[in-house]
């Protein structure tokens, strides 16, 4: 396991278009690098097939959402997609940065640029993918969306891709070990570095 100076752990913010593979480099982190804290968004939408509650997410109605942005509670929150609401509960990230842990968010452009309002000392980390055309290709390959809906992520994700020159780096993820590692080296590094 990695080992992290305390006084120098950090908040990282992954962010990238739909389909570039975000979800599977931070399923790479949980399962390799357990000493990150990896955030559990809430959202309101269903969950997929294998998908656990509190482990892949938190699946909350719209009124448990809501309540939790009244109360404060989300670091971040948007309406990803045009559908459903995705944010980050405070408290743990909170928690995770006081024990000395690095702290990963991964979310979409919305949330990093309200992170980036909030928490300037982040470090946000663009994932792009190789080309345009692996982006659709992977994006057709995983089969989960509709013609109508693939449309749409992908209007998305060229307003996304164009949000690149905002991060502090880029990753791109052209093998998820690779990404993951890279990753992981850029937190280790920042976190014990001055
Ligand atoms: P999916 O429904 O495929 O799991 O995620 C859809 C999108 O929501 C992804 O782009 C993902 O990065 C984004 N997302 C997941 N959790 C959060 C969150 O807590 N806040 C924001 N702003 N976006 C999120």
């Amino acid at each position: 396991m990695t080992e992290f100076a305390p006084a120098r752990s950090k908040l990282f913010v992954l962010a990238g278009p739909t389909a570039v593979g975000k979800g599977t480099v931070a399923a790479g982190i949980r399962e390799l690098h357990p000493e990150i804290y990896l955030s559990v968004s809430a959202t309101t939408r269903a969950p997929r097939p294998g998908e656990v509650d509190g482990l892949h997410y938190h699946f909350v109605s719209v009124e448990e959402f809501d309540r939790l942005v009244d109360e404060g509670q989300m670091l971040e929150w948007a309406v990803v997609h045009g559908v459903n609401r995705y944010g980050t509960p405070r408290g743990p990230v909170d928690d995770a940065l006081a024990d000395g842990r690095p702290a990963l968010l991964e979310i979409d452009l919305q949330g990093a640029r309200q992170v980036r309002e909030t928490m300037p000392e982040a470090v946000f980390v663009f994932l792009k993918p190789p080309s345009w055309d692996e982006l659709v290709r992977r994006l057709v390959g995983r089969g989960t969306e509709t013609e109508e809906e693939r449309e749409r992520r992908l209007r998305t994700a060229r307003e996304e891709l164009a949000a690149e020159d905002e991060f502090d780096v880029t990753i791109v993820n052209r093998e998820v070990h690779a990404a993951v590692e890279e990753l992981v080296a850029l937190m280790v590094d920042s976190s014990t570095r001055p």
